[in-house]
This record gives C-alpha cells, sequence and structure tokens, in this order.
C-alpha cells in the first residue's frame, strides 16, 4: 500500500507530519491528490482549545475541510468525474436517508460526517477518498487555491439566501474576518444598496473596504450602532449579518436592524448562552436566523467567484507547504501577520 504524508495535530497546539496509507477508493467513491485546503477559524479553534464543544480533538487527529484537488482514481460507480479533473470537496458527507437529506436540506442531517471534525479525518494531507456526490469540479479559470475558497464562500451565500436577500437592499455586516468578506462579496455581487462593515482589526478593515463595503467602522473606536443609525435616517438596515460571535455583535445587529428587517448569526460565540432584548426583537419583528453550514451553494459560489468583477481571491494572504502547518495555524489563531485566509499547499 502507497503512502503519503498527513498533519496530526497533537490534542492541541502542536502538530506533527506523519506518514498514512492512501486508501483504495469503494464503488462510489473518489481519490483525490489534495492541492490546497483553507486554513478556517474553526481550525483555529481546535487548535488552539483541542475543542470545539463536545467535539474534543483525540490524541492524533487530522483536521481541516476547506479542500482542492485533483481526481487520480475512481470507483466503477463514479460517473460526474474521472482522473485527472480537478475538483473542490464539499466537506459534509451527509446521510442521504433522513427527512432533512430527502426533503433537500443535506446541510441539517444529524448524522452528517463533516471533514475534520472528530471523529473523522480531516483533509490536512496529501491524499483523501471521499463519496462521488461530495465533489463539484473547479472552473479552469479558478486556481486550486482559489477553489478551497468555495467552502467559505457557500456558506455566506446559503445564509444570504436563507434571509431572502433582495437587490437594493442595505446591510450592516458584524466582523470581517473571512465569512463577513464572503458575505460582503456575495451582497456586492448580488446588488446591494449600502454595506456597513464593523471590525476591529485594521488589515481586515482595508480588506473590506477593497471589496467594495461602503462604510467601513471600528467597533472599537467608535458607537457604531449610533453611526450606522444616523446613516440610514434613523431606519436601520434591511438585513444584519453578525459575522463575529461575540455577545456585543449579536446586541447590535439587533439595534441597527430595521423595523421589519432581519437579522443573521453567523458567528459561533465561545459562551454557551447570549442574550437579547426580547422587547426590541418582538416590536421590530425581527426574524433572528441561524445559518447551519450550507448546501446546494458549491457551484454558485465558484461561478460567482469567476464571472465577479471583484477579485475575491485577494483575501488569501498567506501560502504554507504542509510542513509549516504550525506556522500556518499560529498566525491564523493569533490573527497576526496581517492575515486574513491562509491556505496550506500540502
Ligand atoms: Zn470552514
Ligand atoms: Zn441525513
Amino acid at each position: 500500500m502507497k503512502k503519503a504524508m498527513a498533519a496530526y495535530l497533537l490534542k492541541k497546539k502542536r502538530f506533527v507530519i506523519d506518514e498514512f496509507e492512501i486508501p483504495d477508493c469503494k464503488d462510489d467513491e473518489v481519490l483525490i491528490r489534495i492541492r490546497a485546503i483553507g486554513v478556517c477559524g474553526s481550525d483555529a479553534h481546535y487548535f488552539l482549545d483541542g475543542r470545539i464543544g463536545d467535539q474534543i480533538v483525540p490524541e492524533k487527529f487530522i483536521i481541516g475541510h476547506e479542500a482542492s484537488g485533483e481526481v487520480v482514481a475512481t470507483g466503477k460507480n463514479v460517473k460526474s468525474v474521472k482522473e485527472g479533473d480537478r475538483v473542490v470537496i464539499e466537506p459534509g458527507i451527509s446521510c442521504g436517508k433522513c427527512e432533512f437529506c430527502i426533503t433537500g436540506r443535506p446541510n441539517l442531517c444529524p448524522y452528517v460526517r463533516f471533514l475534520g471534525t472528530p471523529p473523522v479525518l480531516g483533509a490536512f494531507r496529501q491524499y483523501i477518498v471521499v463519496p462521488e456526490k461530495n465533489v463539484v469540479k473547479l472552473p479552469d479559470t479558478l486556481s486550486f487555491a482559489e477553489g478551497t475558497l468555495a467552502e467559505p464562500l457557500a456558506i455566506a451565500l446559503y445564509g444570504i439566501r436563507l434571509a431572502n436577500f433582495l437587490t437594493g437592499d442595505s446591510i450592516a455586516i458584524l466582523g470581517a474576518g473571512p465569512i463577513g468578506l464572503s458575505v460582503l462579496f456575495c451582497c456586492k455581487t448580488g446588488g446591494a444598496r449600502q454595506i456597513f462593515v464593523t471590525e476591529i482589526i485594521n488589515h481586515r478593515a482595508e480588506m473590506a473596504k477593497k471589496l467594495g463595503a461602503d462604510e467601513v467602522y471600528f467597533a472599537d473606536r467608535q458607537d457604531i450602532v449610533k453611526t450606522i443609525n444616523e446613516k440610514t435616517s434613523h431606519r436601520g438596515v434591511d438585513i444584519a449579518f453578525e459575522c463575529a460571535g461575540q455577545q456585543e455583535t449579536i446586541t447590535q445587529m439587533l439595534d441597527i436592524a430595521a423595523i421589519g428587517g432581519k437579522a443573521v448569526i453567523f458567528g459561533i460565540p465561545a459562551e454557551d448562552q447570549i442574550y437579547f432584548d426580547p422587547h426590541l426583537v418582538r416590536r421590530k419583528q425581527l426574524p433572528i436566523l441561524s445559518v447551519r453550514r450550507s448546501a446546494f451553494t458549491t457551484e454558485m459560489a465558484l461561478d460567482l467567484m469567476c464571472k465577479g468583477t471583484i477579485k475575491f481571491s485577494s483575501i488569501i494572504t498567506h501560502r504554507f507547504p504542509l510542513e509549516r502547518i504550525q506556522d500556518a495555524l499560529e498566525i491564523v489563531s493569533t490573527r497576526s501577520e496581517g492575515v486574513i485566509k491562509a491556505i496550506i499547499e500540502p
């Protein structure tokens, strides 16, 4: 059996590069030589804490789920891709049989096996086997690195569509990390009338401007609720997107959403409880929407990257070989060195 290299997280804060046996693919599976993997905020959580909630990293585990690569072998039932095809991987392997899967909501499947989430081994390695239904062809004009951005972009698109975003809506994005910037890219491309972004980190704020935000405010230096309300003639925004996972940004989201508007939470709070003013929500009749990963938006995300006039891939600020995954995770988890999106090229 042939061997290849993988990066193993040893519970937390330390990686080792080690060999693993390249598995054969079963009839409905595809073997992929991974060419690029994005480092996600959730990877940084696993790296720092060794867990996200009750999902605990075992002794020696492979994280990572934003991957692209080329098909090197296919099982005998596979029809949609062939050897040599460039693909991106959809990391959620849903059961295909439950109520949620058969009603077109595989992202809600309670039996989903999500790459890089314990106990399912992830993508920080050279080869991976996934079901055929989890690969999407990568357009010729996009690089493998750009392909990794399909995953966060697909989540942003899914959430925006869940909120029924309409051309002409005014929006606010609280937090300009990779998800906030993905929301920005999609709403800008989709014709938002006015886009407000709030951040506390300089280089992220700059990137938000570069990607077309109309106004970017520093939440630690000004009263952003007051400012956005003034800028919208005290109406507020049609949709407020929370992309930071903080109590403060969730409160702000509800304060700046217009009466009859919408509030969307993408952020993942570290706390187990978050508070909000029920009377404010009631008077505004605000739906508060949660976004659970994505469904059927990966191809859309790839097409938007191909056709968009804005170059979304400028959010990729750092690239590392697999051997330097330790450096990559340290930079991402401390948000240092001007990092927005780091990718690993194994
Ligand atoms: Zn991710
Ligand atoms: Zn299912």
